[in-house]
């Protein structure tokens, strides 16, 4: 057969093409000549986001995976580009999103030679990645990056491939035909009807048993829902999962930790029965009752009895086992008392919270801030939370439908991946509602990337909650006792310097500047960025909170009441005591 020669980089952008990819984020340099060659005439099957810093490259890539489920590709020069790339490809790690990343190399005949920019790329990334290899000839490249994709599904992580430059150039003969067609996830077992009988035993006899689901359950919140209403048990989640069930639902508390609501603090310190649905959250030993019956679906054995001992571990989908429990199970007739406490609950840290709402102090609270982002949400918005404080007032006050997506930085937790993601978001989805939601710490960790939003005219709305402080660790350095150190920083005007960048830039101070803000935040052409100057106030730490006026000291209550100026509300009530 005779087929025509194609240069072994355009070859492997057609593998690529194959598997969905249709753009790559990067910043070139001399040893990625022969991709950003590639690049240039294969334009028509792969769009070429010119990022200002590999991190943000890396970054967008997860964030875009994550929001996406599918592979998403970054790539950096050799040396300092790879070095760059690090922080995105953990965050891709840590929060098990498949991410292809093209490494730059310096030509085969220069290697291990001391070269300029030349480094030892392997051992690097041996760590982050699923899969880590330096191709070898021309001819490889293609099938390399055909099975660094299949990996990076299979494991659920990052494929690094790294190309020496003069590799890319070479033609090579235009046959490879990429396995994107044939890959098929491995079949998961049905779960077995024992099993599942003793579950429902298990929840029968328990008193106050509840759903705690992770991002496993990402395809099954239909189901969650279904269960939670049929056998009358309120749900709570990690706080990666919000947005898997509605916020509205009444009966489901959020998360639990730092990063927490309070009813969701409560739920999961009252439990006596745990079904903990496709999570691996690491912080339930500091909830959950050491002696509660735990019953866990995962698809991962290695993860069975991983967190807490377990009584029933069921090896399936989450959405399959969820469904076999709902055919075998029998509806409660009333919902207990325990649930309509859970529900109560709520319904009363939702009534103080939204007391907040139009709170008119200067410098503002966040609560108006969130209200607004709330009535502005199209109900296909996709949120990109940052790390730090804004991480717990996303979580908490973001109210989300079943159409929209968050991304957060859950496991890994690196500050400033907001704005990245929202340029992987949008990228991916360039006709949904994109937003950037950070503190001041994270977002002036990528701020020059305004300019890539810029450039290619994206309408992300970036809001930026400015404290001046790096709240997240000052409230730890407070909950140790030890004074402040290197955690005040310096302000500045960022809507003036997201104009001077070319955004559209508001700086708000006021109830009304807020307001005016998000409203010429509508009609926005390309990224805008609002700039909100907030108090530098802890967000309440409900996990450390035990309120309840029977039980307790009712001047303690009072004085807490007084506080977080709840006066009027009832103070929120545990179940325990
Ligand atoms: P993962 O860790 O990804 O686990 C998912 C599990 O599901 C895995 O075991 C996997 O094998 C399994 N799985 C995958 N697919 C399926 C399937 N189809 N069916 C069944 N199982 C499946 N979170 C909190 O909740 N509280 C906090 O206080 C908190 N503090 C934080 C502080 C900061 C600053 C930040 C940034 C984050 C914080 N987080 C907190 C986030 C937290 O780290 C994550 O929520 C956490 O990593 C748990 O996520 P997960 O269990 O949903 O997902």
């Amino acid at each position: 057969m005779v087929t025509q020669k194609i240069n072994a980089a355009d070859a492997m952008l057609k593998v690529m093409a194959d598997w969905g990819i249709d753009h790559i984020f990067g910043l070139p340099g001399g040893s990625f000549d022969s991709t950003m060659n590639a690049l240039h005439n294969q334009k028509a099957i792969m769009r070429y986001i010119q990022v200002r810093h590999e991190e943000v490259g890396a970054l967008a890539a997860s964030g875009e995976a994550k929001a996406t489920g599918k592979i998403a590709a970054t790539f950096g020069s050799a040396g300092p580009g790879a070095v760059h790339l690090l922080n995105g490809l953990y965050d891709a790690k840590y929060d098990h999103v498949p991410v292809l990343a093209l490494v730059g190399q310096v030509a085969t005949g220069v290697m291990n030679t001391d070269y300029f920019q030349e480094m030892n790329e392997n051992p690097m990334f041996a760590d982050v990645a699923v899969y880590n290899r330096t191709v070898m000839t021309a001819e490889q490249l293609p099938l390399v990056v055909d099975q660094a994709i299949q990996q990076a599904y299979k494991n659920s992580g990052v494929a690094v491939v790294t190309i020496p430059t003069d590799l890319g150039w070479q033609p090579i003969e235009d046959h490879f035909e990429a396995t994107a067609n044939l890959f098929q996830m491995g079949n998961y077992p049905e779960p077995r009807s024992t099993d599942i009988q003793q579950t429902l035993q298990l929840i029968k006899e328990a008193k106050q048993p509840i759903i705690y689901f992770g991002q496993g359950a990402k395809a099954a919140g239909d189901e969650l829902v279904a269960l939670s209403d049929k056998l009358s048990i309120p749900m709570m989640s990690s706080a990666l999962s919000k947005g898997i069930v509605a916020d509205e639902n009444p009966a489901y508390m959020v998360s639990a930790g730092r990063v927490a609501t309070k009813p969701g603090v409560d739920l999961a310190e009252a439990a006596d029965l745990i079904l903990f649905v496709g999570s691996n959250y690491e912080f339930g030993q500091y909830f959950f009752k050491p002696d509660a019956k735990f019953i866990q679906i995962d698809i991962d054995p290695t993860k069975l009895g991983h967190r807490h001992h377990v009584d029933v571990g069921i090896l399936a989908d989450a959405k399959t086992a969820l469904a076999a429990l709902l055919e075998a199970s029998e509806p409660v007739s009333e919902k207990t008392a325990f649930y309509r406490a859970a529900v109560a609950n709520k319904a009363n840290w939702d009534q103080w919270t939204a007391s907040f709402e139009d709170d008119p102090q200067t410098p503002l609270r966040v609560e108006p801030v969130f209200k607004e982002i709330n009535q502005m949400a199209t109900n296909d918005a996709i949120f990109n939370l940052d790390v730090g404080n804004v991480t717990i007032d996303g979580v908490r006050f973001l109210k989300m439908k079943p159409g929209q997506k968050t991304t957060i930085s859950a496991w890994y937790a690196t500050m400033g991946a907001a704005l990245p993601a929202a340029i992987g978001t949008q990228a991916a989805f360039p006709n949904r509602q994109v937003w950037s939601i950070s503190g001041d710490g994270g977002f002036t960790m990528v701020m020059q990337d305004l300019i890539t939003q810029v450039k290619y005219q994206m309408p992300i709305i970036n809001v930026v909650l400015s404290n001046d402080s790096f709240g997240f660790i000052e409230a730890e350095q407070d909950d140790k006792g030890q004074p402040h150190s290197g955690v005040a920083i310096q302000g500045a005007d960022y809507g003036a310097a997201a104009t001077a960048l070319g955004a559209q830039g508001f700086t708000v101070r006021t109830l009304d500047e807020l307001k005016a803000a998000f409203a010429a935040a509508q009609k926005r052409q390309g990224p805008v960025v609002i700039d909100v100057k907030i108090a530098n106030e802890r967000p309440l730490p409900v996990e450390q909170l035990v309120i309840d006026d029977q039980t307790q000291d009712p001047k303690a209550v009072a004085q807490f009441v007084e506080k977080y100026r709840a006066q009027g509300l009832k103070p929120f009530r545990t179940f325990l005591g």
